[in-house]
């Protein structure tokens, strides 16, 4: 299903005469491109406009130990091999909320944690409350006002987290939402100096400070074909998380 989607995606492209570039991209300047593909040969191509579509990476607070198995990002949560029994998540946004809901269904006990005291608060309240009430039913058990200060990570079984109020919270599993950034950096070409007098970029240097791996854009390739990525994206993570009941 997911093959012939793509091979329909495709053909359409090249029926209107897009032509794909696979590799790591990152600018010359304001109007080139390279792109480092795996074999390790550049190209590098020109256009008047550039358009962006570097999708997003989630925030990582560092008071979490995420160096830790026990404890992931809202990316890394779709690699578990194990449902962890008691899971902790941090944040009751959109994926925080989507995530509780979905690994109370599937038997964990969920306990969600929120600085705030309501879930999703652009929502209408009324929806905002009903939907709490309804993951409470499913036995998502809730810790507002409350805002993470420590994470220890350091013993085998439990990760043990401290909140602002000083009451402690364990769990084998651990899940951080606590926003997400767009992958701005590949928008940012060096500065050209223009002072007189001053050097300019040697010619061929890459023009940013951080730029995607191969390694990477593999990972973010296996994460989309998984249903990751747009509106297949619940169906996907849905998908995965069912095989590991
Ligand atoms: C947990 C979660 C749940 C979500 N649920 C939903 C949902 O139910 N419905 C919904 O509509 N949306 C949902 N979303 C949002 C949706 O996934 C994103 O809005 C959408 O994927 C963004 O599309 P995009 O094309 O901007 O970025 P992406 O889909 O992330 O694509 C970015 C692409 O850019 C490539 N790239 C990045 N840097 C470089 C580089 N330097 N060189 C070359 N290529 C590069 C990447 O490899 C990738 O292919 C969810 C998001 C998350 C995290």
């Amino acid at each position: 299903m997911t093959d012939s989607e793509r091979q329909r995606v495709e053909a359409r492209l090249a029926l209107r005469g897009v032509t794909k570039f696979h590799g790591a991209a990152s600018f010359v300047d304001a109007h080139t491109i390279r792109i480092a593909g795996e074999g390790g040969a550049d190209q590098v191509i020109r256009g008047e406009k550039i358009l962006i579509a570097t999708g997003s990476s989630p925030l990582r607070p560092p008071e979490f130990s995420f160096e830790d198995d026990r404890v992931h990002d809202s990316n890394e949560i779709l690699e578990l091999k194990a449902l962890p029994k008691k899971l902790i998540v941090i944040g009751g946004g959109v994926i925080g909320s989507e995530y509780a809901g979905t690994f109370a269904a599937l038997g964990a006990e969920v306990h969600l944690v929120d600085g705030r005291d309501t879930l999703m608060p652009f929502l209408d309240a009324d929806i905002s409350r009903g939907l709490a009430d309804a993951m409470t039913a499913n036995g998502v058990r809730f810790h507002w006002k409350e805002k993470v200060v420590k994470c220890d990570a350091s013993r085998p079984g439990d990760v043990i987290l401290t909140m602002s109020s000083g009451a402690t919270l364990a769990g084998d599993g651990v899940l951080v939402c606590a926003g997400r950034s767009s992958n701005t950096e590949i928008a940012q070409p060096r500065r050209r100096r223009t002072h007189p007098g001053q050097a300019r970029p040697r010619p061929g240097r890459r023009a940013l400070s951080v730029h995607r791996s191969a390694a990477h854009l593999r990972r973010g390739r296996r994460h989309r074909a998984a249903g990751a990525g747009g509106h297949g994206h619940r169906a996907g993570a849905r998908r995965r998380l069912s095989r590991l009941r």
